[in-house]
């Protein structure tokens, strides 16, 4: 593994992975409360939220933390050499670093999550700080009603339980039924080639939402809840969902993993990543799905993107440009979202 910069190559390069292997010295320390330091560093931020609204829907962006990836290791279609050009245009280097971005949407009298980061599974300093965003939005995870998975991937669904047990009580989960099924199947492990901590990362974490009954499969389009649509786009994942919230005429689709590297997979969308459990359907999801957000001038929200995540798409020569939502700390931006 190339590591040009003196830290190493933490856990969503190996929690995600398929197929480089664990190493014990990577042991995650047992995340109680999360202290304002991690090894003699002061964190660079404190729990990070970003509160905007579409229609009637308050949508809260919540950072679940960030992690280092190894581009040459994990993006596939690309050479390393073509990787760090791409990069250094972007004044970027490998290994890149990927925000874990979760949502809080109040609407319609519920309280949603759209993912939940990754728990305790990618190891203190790696994520996993999503109750602390969820504390600085003011919102305790008794009052969660809903849990809408984009798919059941660690830093995704991870954060469903903290020691092995429920942390959201009375919320109802959602996800592909597809995922569920695959991804609690460990015969599949080996069927696939995919590391084998997939699963058990589901046996602990949405597991316990199943045995009490709380799980509900997505296996066709539609509407999950009020005001929220999920759509299927198999490919990263076999379950992998789309979900589009509309209010007033404005709206909002929670993407997923349709990208990771944003500065290297916009300007080409046919690159993929070890984590797309079926590489072309993958890449022939993304490519549909930027064709059309571009066009139809879309915005997105996207866990992997800088925090918030949010933003719009427009086509850029034989491939993509990402244009970030701006920021502001006054009330909505109603009348600009009217594109
Ligand atoms: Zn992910």
């Amino acid at each position: 593994m190339m590591i040009k910069k003196p830290f190493t190559i933490l856990p969503l390069a190996l929690a995600l992975l398929g197929p480089i292997s664990s190493s014990p010295g990577l042991a995650a320390p047992t995340p109680a409360a999360v202290p304002d330091t991690i090894a003699g560093t002061v964190r660079q931020t404190a729990p990070a939220i970003y509160r905007f609204t579409i229609g009637d829907a308050q949508i809260t962006a919540l950072s679940d933390g960030s992690v280092p990836l190894d581009l040459h290791q994990l993006l596939r279609g690309v050479s390393a050499q073509t990787i760090d050009e791409i990069l250094a245009r972007s004044f970027l280097a490998n290994p890149a670093e990927a925000s874990i971005n979760a949502y809080l949407i109040d609407f319609n009298g519920r309280r949603i999550l759209v993912d939940v980061g990754a728990g305790d599974l990618f190891g203190l300093g790696n994520g996993g700080r999503l109750l602390e965003a969820l504390a600085a939005a003011g919102a305790a995870p008794e009052t969660i009603t809903d849990i809408l998975i984009t798919h059941v991937h660690s830093d995704h669904s991870g954060g469903l339980t903290k020691a092995g047990k429920i942390v959201f009580p009375r919320a109802t989960v959602y996800a592909g039924g597809a995922d569920i099924r695959f991804f609690s199947d460990v015969a599949n492990a080996a069927k696939s080639g995919i590391d084998k901590r997939f699963w058990t990362q589901t046996e602990q974490t949405l597991t316990p939402y199943v045995t009490a009954g709380r799980v509900k499969p997505i296996d066709t389009d539609g509407e999950v809840v009020p005001g929220i649509r999920a759509e299927l786009q198999p490919g990263h994942t076999p379950g992998t969902a789309f979900y589009t919230l509309t209010s007033k005429g404005q709206s909002i689709v929670f993407v997923g993993d349709v990208i990771h590297a944003g500065a290297v997979q916009f300007p080409r969308p046919d690159v993929t990543i070890t984590f797309d459990v079926r590489q072309d359907e993958a890449r022939a999801v993304r490519k549909a799905a930027f064709t059309r957000f571009a066009r139809d001038r879309m915005m997105i929200a996207a866990p992997h993107l800088p925090f918030p995540g949010v933003g719009h798409i427009a086509a850029d020569g034989s491939g993509y440009r990402w244009y970030p939502i701006e920021q502001t700390d006054r009330e909505p931006m109603k009348e600009r979202l009217k594109l």
